[in-house]
């Protein structure tokens, strides 16, 4: 079983107990991951006196769910008007509408089961990294406007007072969104699973736990596990970007992004977000901004952790963005995989009856994970599937030489970026 290191794994409070499953055992639904989508399934079938086990590989948080930026946000990475131009009017309005609502429905979740995760709820801010973004985050303010939604376009001005910098042309903020440890917030879905009163009372987590194979039995599935079977009538499937050997990795490429965090800055870091904003840019390789809740700033961009040139890097975006800051000391660094789609929109698995899975969050899984898990526990039950484009391809075989060019690509932007 592998550790995770993230900022996060040290500062989150820790999360329930979950022993490797030893045994063989009998449950309703078998989900596999203790990321935001699983355990926001778990808690859902739990809540609905469905008896649930969460069989997790490494510990609860372990993928992307423990080791991301934090951006609570509304919406998909594609704009609103291209997700309904992809899925059609219908389709596209309701996968909107539940996406707008998910920050809402993430800080609900923390309100109601007291997850200690650092939540701030004073939106984020999309910054423009040249005049070309600030025209793109123009149409953005346009397509969510017309929807409604409580986004505001900052001038130049605005965004330096916001983020505490004049290196954005601009940026947009959106209300609904918030910050938090992610990790912490996935620690708190997972107490709220486990703890769930009702039928079955609770899920049950085993962390250390792979599954290394589903296969049909009867009118149900056999999971297999080192240690154990487990006999389910349904699996749910929910590995994003982490998935090993269950068959749905081709419905995505893995790319990387790394963060470093500094020490915490004290009084010298009062102007920067002084409302705690979290922000991400337009740039083409993005970088992310945000602080946590003692005030260490967190710098984040494309690709994997790469030693001393990831600090490198990071002394210079820190310099440029901050220069009265002077030189930072960086506590810690990591790095995360992010799953991909070609189209940028998640995907639905449906291979056989019983058998579900949903995934493909494009960097964008906080609130579409815990939204779409919800969703797939309720499918699973009947209910209808999320609108999501359903995969349906054969195993992809340029996935790994796709990976390599983006993370080539990657390492070379940031070489630039770092003299
Ligand atoms: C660095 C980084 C920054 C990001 N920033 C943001 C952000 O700011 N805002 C945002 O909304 N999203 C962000 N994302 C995306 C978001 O983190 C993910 O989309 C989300 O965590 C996916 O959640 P999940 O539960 O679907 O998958 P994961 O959290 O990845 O969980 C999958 C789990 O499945 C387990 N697993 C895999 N295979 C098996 C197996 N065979 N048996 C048992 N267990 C298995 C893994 O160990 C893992 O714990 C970021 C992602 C990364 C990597």
């Amino acid at each position: 079983m592998s550790r995770l290191d993230s900022l996060w794994a040290r500062t989150a409070p820790p999360g329930p107990d979950s022993a490797p499953l030893d045994g063989d055992t009998e449950t309703e639904t078998v989900i596999v991951g203790a990321g935001f989508t699983g355990l926001s399934a778990a808690l859902r079938l739990a809540e609905r006196g469905v008896s649930c086990c969460v069989l997790e590989a490494n510990e609860i948080g372990f993928g992307g769910s423990g080791r991301n930026v934090g951006l609570v946000n509304a919406g998909l990475w594609l704009p609103p008007d291209r997700i309904e131009a992809a899925l059609g009017r219908e389709k596209g309005e309701r996968l909107v509408s539940a996406l707008s609502e998910a920050p809402g429905q993430v800080f609900s979740l923390i309100d109601r089961h007291g997850i200690d995760c650092e939540a701030t709820r004073t939106g984020t801010i999309h910054a423009a990294h040249s005049p070309a973004g600030q025209r793109e985050l123009e149409e953005r303010h346009a397509a969510w406007s017309e929807l409604g939604a409580p986004v505001e376009l900052l001038d130049r001005d605005e965004a330096a007072s916001a983020i505490g910098t004049r290196a954005f042309h601009g940026g947009l903020l959106d209300r609904r969104a918030g910050t938090i440890n992610p990790l912490g917030y996935a620690r708190g879905l997972a107490h709220a699973a486990a703890r769930a009163e009702g039928r079955n009372a609770g899920a049950r987590i085993f962390a250390g736990t792979p599954v290394s194979g589903v296969s049909p039995s009867g009118t149900g599935w056999v999971v297999e596990t080192p240690r154990g079977r487990v006999r389910a009538d349904k699996v749910l499937l929910a590995t994003n970007a982490y998935g090993g050997g269950l068959g749905a990795d081709a419905v995505y490429t893995p790319i990387h992004y790394f963060q470093v965090a500094s020490r915490p800055l004290g009084e010298a870091g009062a102007e920067i977000m002084p409302e705690r904003q979290g922000v991400w840019d337009t740039a083409p390789v993005m970088t992310s901004v945000r602080r946590d809740r003692v005030g260490r700033l967190i710098l984040g961009s494309m690709g994997r952790l790469a030693g001393r040139l990831s600090q490198r890097w990071a002394d210079r975006a820190a310099r440029r963005l901050f220069p009265a800051l002077g030189k930072l000391e960086w506590e810690c660094a990591w790095h995360g995989r992010i799953a991909l789609t070609s189209d940028h929109l998640p995907r639905l698995l449906t291979p056989a009856p019983g058998l579900w899975a949903v995934m493909g969050y494009n960097g964008r899984g906080i609130g579409p994970g815990t939204v779409l898990g919800r969703w797939l526990a309720d499918a699973a039950l009947g209910g209808e599937p999320p609108p999501v484009p359903v995969h349906e391809n054969g195993p992809d075989r340029l996935r790994p030489v796709r990976a390599a060019a983006f993370e080539t690509a990657f390492r070379a932007w940031l070489t630039v970026k770092s003299i």
